[in-house]
């Protein structure tokens, strides 16, 4: 047996059916919720995968140092961190160059959403933690930290969707797939997160890593598009549901009142 034997490379994809069961044009299952976090000013928990994220805000508050304030707009704060146990290899608890950058993209991804205006001489606090990760947590990231700040109340112009869409060349010719998987992102030969504010198409990133011709870039964007989408119609019925929960409450506790009214008299 040769020292240096090759070890086949398995494909990514097969009859167009991906590693974990996906067609090219699949989301992985996605479930999110709002309102989590009591302490917080605005919370919301995704699950993209195996992703699992908590994003939590709060604010709009009073900025520490108080010379970092500006006049006439409010200033957001973003921190991404992920957990120790979040990946297969032990991370590093101490902030990594990695962290210190994605907490600036998903920052810059939610902001031009929101009226800063609305809130001079404050600061609004972003946290997102990874608790477990599995390709594109900035995109899931993004995905909840505008749910978050919707929670919280943030005046916003709209919601942020956001979703990676890459390419894959085992086997070849090279296939372009929605929202990659770890294996994918890993082992794939592209990758371009997309974010946006769907109501008026406007895109807040854009970041791309490998190649594309411009044939590709037309078809990954309206993939990226149809996923934005589908994303979008989930992150407004988590909204609706927990509005829908607290107004069940509020009428099941005004029918308690009226009875106790009834019986009293
Ligand atoms: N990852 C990892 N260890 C690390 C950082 C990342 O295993 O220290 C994995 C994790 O699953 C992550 C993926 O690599 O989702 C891709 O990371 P990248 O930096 O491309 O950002 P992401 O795709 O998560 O936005």
């Amino acid at each position: 047996m040769a020292l240096f034997e090759t070890i086949p490379l398995t494909g990514l994809i097969e009859n167009g059916i991906r590693t974990d069961g996906r067609k090219i044009d699949d989301l992985r299952p996605v479930s999110l919720e709002v309102g989590i976090l009591p302490k917080a000013d605005g919370s919301a928990l995704i699950n993209m995968g195996k992703n699992k994220i908590l994003a939590a805000v709060f604010g709009p508050n009073e900025v520490h140092p108080r010379h970092l304030a500006k006049q006439n707009t409010g200033i957001v704060r973003c921190s991404y961190r992920m957990s120790t146990f979040a990946v297969d290899e032990r991370k590093s608890p101490a902030p990594s160059r990695r962290e210190v950058e994605l907490s600036m993209i998903i920052r810059q991804s939610v902001e031009p959403t929101i009226f800063l205006e609305y809130y001079p001489k404050t600061m609004i606090e972003l946290y997102l933690q990874v608790l477990c990760a599995d390709g594109g947590t900035r995109c899931a990231c993004i995905n909840a930290a505008s749910l978050a700040l919707a929670d919280a109340g943030i005046a916003m112009k709209d919601l942020v969707a956001a979703v990676a869409v890459g390419k894959i060349d085992r086997p070849d010719p090279p296939t372009i797939v929605l929202d990659l998987s770890d294996v994918e992102d890993k082992e794939g030969i592209g990758d371009m997160p997309i974010a946006m504010m769907p109501r008026n198409k406007e895109i807040t990133l854009l970041q791309f890593d490998g190649t594309l011709t411009p044939d590709e870039f037309k078809e990954a964007y309206e993939l990226g598009l149809k996923g934005i989408n589908e994303l979008y119609e989930m992150q407004k019925t988590a909204l609706y549901e927990k509005y829908a929960v607290i107004q069940e409450n509020i009428e099941q506790n005004n029918g308690k009142n009226e009875s106790e009214e009834q019986s009293n008299e």
